[in-house]
C-alpha cells in the first residue's frame, strides 16, 4: 500500500486530499478502524479528471497498439497472481469477505484482465468492411477508445467490479478516473499501483477515494468525461444517470437485483437431487452475507415441496460458521457496515410485522462486529417489502407456485432483473422457463457462476447496457464509419451549377 492518505493518484503522482481530509476504514469484524485514506473532493476529483484528459488528448495509451495494450494487461495478471495472498487478504479485511472469498475474487480479476487482452488482440486492426455495392467506394466500420472514463464502484466485490470496468477501458485504449466505494477502497488502491508496475503510461489510470456525493456527482456531471460506467444501487444510479444528461456522456449501469430462485419439485425426486437443490439454494442467498447483486434471495418453490426443502435449508443455515475472513473453519463474514446490519434489521422487522414466519436466524449473534446470523423467512408474498427491495443481507424469503405459469409469473414479478436460476430435470422444462424468464442471466440447476466471456447485466431496474463479454467491452468503444469515395464526381441535387462545359 501507497503511504499513509496518500491514496488519491493523479497523472502520475501519489498524494493527500488537497483539502487534508481523511477517512478511516473500518474493519467490519471488531468495527474498528485499521486503516487511513484520502478523502478526496471536487477539486482532487477536476486534477484527476484534467490528468486523464491530457493523457487521452495527447499521452501514449490511446496511440498504443493493441498487441501492446494487450501485453500490459497481461504483466497486470502476473502481478495479480504474485500478490495473490496479499490482495485477497486486503480484500477479506476491507470488505469482510472470507480470506478463500478475497482469493477467488483476486482469480477473477487476474482473468477478467487475461480475457480482455485475448479480446483486443484476437480481432485484430483494419476494422469491418461493408459491402457498399460498389466497386467505387470503400467502407469500413472501426471502433476506437470513448475517451475519458468515470468508473464508480461499490463496496461488496471492490476489486472485481473495479476490474470489470479497468480492463476493457484499458483494453480500448481509454484513460480512466476510478472512484471506489468510500468504505472499501483499499485493494483498488492496490490494482492502481500494479498497472503502474506493469508500465501503464502515467495519467492513463488515476483515482480519487473519496464519498459519493462529491466525487463521484462530480465524475458523472464533468463535461470532460466521455463515459461513466457505474455498478452500485438503484437509488445513487439513478442520480449518477441524471447528473451525466446534461452533458450526454455514455452510460453504463449496473445496478441491484432481486432475484428468484426457482426450484421445481421435480428436481428433488432423488436424495442426491434434494441436497444437490438445497446446497445451492443455501450458497446462492448467504454466500459473502447475502450482499451480492446476484443473490438468490427470493426462493420461489413448488408448495408440495415446501416444508421438507425448508426445514432442510433452515437447519443448514443455522450451522454457518460467522467469523473472521481469515479464521480457519469460518464460511461467513459480517455485513460491511453497520448501515449495512441496521438496514437488514429493519426488513427482518417489517418481513415479521407483515407476516413471515422466521424459520432460521433473525438477529444478531453475540460479540462485536457487524454480524447477522443467515436468516430464512417462510410464508412470504408478493406485498411484502423484504421480497420487492433488495436487502443486501442474508435473508432469503420464500414463496410457493402451483403452476408453472405461475412460477414464471412469480419470478418475473420483480422492478430489477440481474439474475434468476430454475431447478428441475425436465430439459423441456428448463428450456421454456429460461426463455421467459426476463432477467439478464438465467442459470438452469446451477447458482452464481458468470464467465468473463458472457455479457453480466440486467434487464428493467437492473440497469443500462453490459459488462464483460464483447457487448461488455463495446461500451468503452465508439463505432466510427469511413466511407471513401473512390471515384468523386458532382451530385447534382440541386439545379444552380457552376462547373463549365
Ligand atoms: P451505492 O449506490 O451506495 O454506491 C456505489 C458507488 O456509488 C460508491 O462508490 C458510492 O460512493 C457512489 N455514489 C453514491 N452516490 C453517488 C452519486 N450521487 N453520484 C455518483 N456516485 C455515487 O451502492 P453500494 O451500497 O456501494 O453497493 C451495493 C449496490 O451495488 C447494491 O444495490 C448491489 O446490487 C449493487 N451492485 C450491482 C452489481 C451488478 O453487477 N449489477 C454488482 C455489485 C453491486
Amino acid at each position: 500500500m501507497t503511504a499513509a492518505q496518500q491514496t488519491i493518484h493523479v497523472g502520475g503522482e501519489w498524494r493527500a486530499a488537497l483539502s487534508g481530509t481523511t477517512r478511516e476504514i473500518i474493519d467490519p469484524v471488531d468495527a474498528t478502524p485499521f486503516e487511513v485514506v484520502a478523502e478526496g473532493g471536487v477539486a482532487d476529483t477536476d486534477d484527476a479528471v484534467a490528468a486523464a484528459r491530457a493523457a487521452f488528448d495527447f499521452g501514449a495509451w490511446p496511440r498504443t497498439p493493441a498487441a501492446e495494450r494487450a501485453a500490459l494487461l497481461r504483466r497486470v495478471a502476473v502481478l495479480l497472481e504474485r500478490d495473490r495472498e496479499r490482495i485477497g487478504a486486503l480484500e477479506s479485511r476491507d470488505a469482510g469477505k472470507t480470506l478463500q472469498e478475497g482469493r477467488v475474487d483476486v482469480d477473477c480479476v487476474r482473468d477478467a484482465f487475461r480475457y480482455f487482452a485475448d479480446l483486443v488482440e484476437n480481432e485484430g486492426g483494419g476494422g469491418r468492411a461493408v459491402d457498399a455495392g460498389s466497386d467505387e467506394i470503400r467502407s469500413v466500420v472501426v471502433h476506437e477508445p470513448v475517451g475519458v472514463c468515470a468508473l464508480i464502484t461499490p463496496w461488496n466485490y471492490p476489486l472485481l467490479q473495479a476490474s470489470w470496468k479497468i480492463a476493457p477501458a484499458l483494453a480500448a485504449g481509454n484513460t480512466f478516473v476510478i472512484k471506489p466505494s468510500e468504505i472499501t477502497p483499499l485493494t483498488t488502491v492496490v490494482l492502481v499501483e500494479l498497472l503502474l508496475e506493469a508500465g501503464l503510461p502515467l495519467g492513463a489510470a488515476n483515482i480519487v477515494t473519496g464519498p459519493g456525493d462529491t466525487v463521484g456527482a462530480r465524475l458523472a456531471e464533468h463535461p470532460q468525461v466521455d463515459l461513466v460506467s457505474f455498478t452500485g444501487g438503484l437509488i445513487s444510479g439513478t442520480k449518477v444517470a441524471r447528473s451525466a444528461a446534461d452533458s450526454v456522456k455514455k452510460v453504463a449501469l449496473e445496478l441491484g437485483g432481486k432475484n428468484p430462485n426457482v426450484v421445481f419439485a421435480d428436481a428433488c425426486s432423488t436424495p442426491e437431487g434434494f441436497d444437490t437443490a438445497v446446497d445451492q439454494a443455501l450458497n446462492a442467498a448467504f454466500i459473502h452475507s447475502g450482499q451480492v447483486c446476484s443473490a438468490g434471495s427470493r426462493l420461489i418453490i413448488e408448495e408440495p415441496l415446501r416444508d421438507r426443502f425448508v426445514a432442510e435449508l433452515s437447519r443448514r443455515a443455522e450451522l454457518i460458521r460467522l467469523g473472521r475472513g481469515t479464521d480457519a473453519g469460518v464460511e461467513c463474514g459480517p455485513l460491511v457496515s453497520a448501515a449495512q446490519l441496521a438496514r437488514t434489521e429493519a426488513y427482518v422487522a417489517s418481513a415479521l410485522a407483515e407476516g413471515a414466519a422466521l424459520r432460521a436466524g433473525g438477529g444478531r449473534p453475540a460479540g462485536p462486529g457487524y454480524f447477522f446470523r443467515p436468516t430464512v423467512l417462510d410464508r412470504c408474498h408478493r406485498g411484502m417489502r423484504v421480497v420487492r427491495e433488495e436487502v443486501f443481507g442474508p435473508v432469503l424469503t420464500v414463496e410457493t407456485f402451483r403452476t408453472e405459469e405461475e412460477a414464471v409469473a412469480l419470478a418475473n414479478d420483480t422492478e430489477y432483473g440481474l439474475a434468476g436460476a430454475v431447478w428441475t430435470s425436465d430439459e423441456h422444462r428448463a428450456r421454456r422457463v429460461a426463455g421467459l424468464l426476463r432477467h439478464g442471466t438465467v442459470w438452469i440447476n446451477d447458482f452464481h457462476p458468470y464467465l468473463p466471456q458472457a455479457e453480466w447485466g440486467g434487464f428493467g431496474k437492473s440497469g443500462i447496457g453490459r459488462e464483460l463479454g464483447p457487448g461488455g467491452f463495446a461500451e468503452y468503444r465508439e463505432a466510427k464509419h469511413i466511407y471513401q469515395n473512390l471515384a468523386p464526381r458532382p451530385v447534382r441535387w440541386f439545379a444552380g451549377t457552376t462547373a463549365k462545359g
